[in-house]
């Protein structure tokens, strides 16, 4: 089964049912959002009213849970623990979240692992480990997704090896609750062809275990293979183009995965902007490619 959908917004007055209807309107099964700004760590208190109006929405349109995501913001750096008011910071800003996304009855929570800036790789998966260790220790209900990176500047998770390396140092009971989401603009970034994406499954699978990839991020990328850059482009608009996109979106092996776009707004002037989700979710139904930006 397709379960795809796309970024949307969190906002004060709609929260998790402004999500709901935004998804709808992309005709998507599945969403992601930010409980705030991805910028920064100001968060505002959960509407129970409207949170149960969401569940019962999604419950009507036949939106299961599972495939909803949080994404947490990108400040969050569990890989340097140089200043170490920061890093607990960080940690307690993290299992914050986890609480967020609990009393939101979102199960699913996507972290950047973060990056070494002034140690060593190395260091760096100790650290987030460790961050993971405390964060996720007496927390339950909660699945905490490490995001594979393309490597920009210190970036730690561009690797299989690197993730491999986190998840190692997991305590048993932490283990359990420790993911992946894949991205495919990443994993092209990070130095991998999409036309070998079935081999960088079979490596992922021998190395980490295919059961652990719980979502992907279906973005393409504006970058060639190993650029380390990180800048999404529309399905069908980049490097990687269409049909090697769509093959991973429909690879037998992430049936049943939630597929989510993180590709940019299009912006065709300043009064004219606009989400690109609904034609790239059609044309990813249909398997067809229109070029919707240029019609
Ligand atoms: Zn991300």
């Amino acid at each position: 089964m397709l379960y795809i959908g796309s970024h949307t917004s969190y906002l004060k007055d709609k929260q998790l049912l402004g999500v709901v209807e935004e998804s709808l309107s992309y005709n998507s099964n599945a969403f992601m959002f930010y409980t705030g700004s991805n910028q920064s760590t100001l968060r505002f208190p959960i509407n129970h009213e409207l949170r149960d109006k969401a569940h019962a929405l999604m419950k009507e349109n036949n939106i299961d849970k599972r495939n909803c995501i949080v994404h947490a913001p990108f400040i969050i750096n569990l890989a340097n623990d140089s200043d170490e008011d920061k890093y607990n910071f960080y940690v307690n800003f993290l299992k914050n979240e986890i609480d967020r996304c609990i009393e939101l009855d979102i199960t699913k929570l996507v972290l950047h692992p973060g990056s070494y800036t002034n140690l060593d790789r190395q260091t760096g998966i100790e650290n987030i480990a460790k961050g993971l260790n405390q964060a996720l220790d007496d927390k339950e209900g909660i699945e905490l997704l490490l995001e594979y990176m393309s490597g920009k500047g210190t970036e730690v998770g561009s690797s299989i090896d690197d993730l491999k390396g986190i998840i190692d140092l997991l305590h048993e009971n932490v283990k359990d609750k420790v993911f992946v989401c894949l991205d495919t603009c990443h994993i092209n970034d990070s130095g991998w062809d999409i036309k070998d994406f079935d081999k960088f499954l079979d490596e992922f699978d021998s190395k980490i275990g295919i059961n652990k990839i719980k979502c992907i991020h279906i973005n393409d990328s504006y970058n060639d293979v190993g650029s380390h850059k990180d800048r999404h482009a529309n399905f069908g608009y980049g490097t990687i183009g269409f049909d090697k996109l769509i093959n991973v979106v429909y690879n037998k092996r992430l049936d049943n995965i939630p597929k989510i776009l993180e590709t940019p707004w299009i912006n065709r002037n300043e009064k004219n902007t606009y989400a690109p989700y609904k034609f790239e979710i059609e044309m990813i139904r249909k398997k067809e490619f229109v070029d919707y930006i240029n019609l």
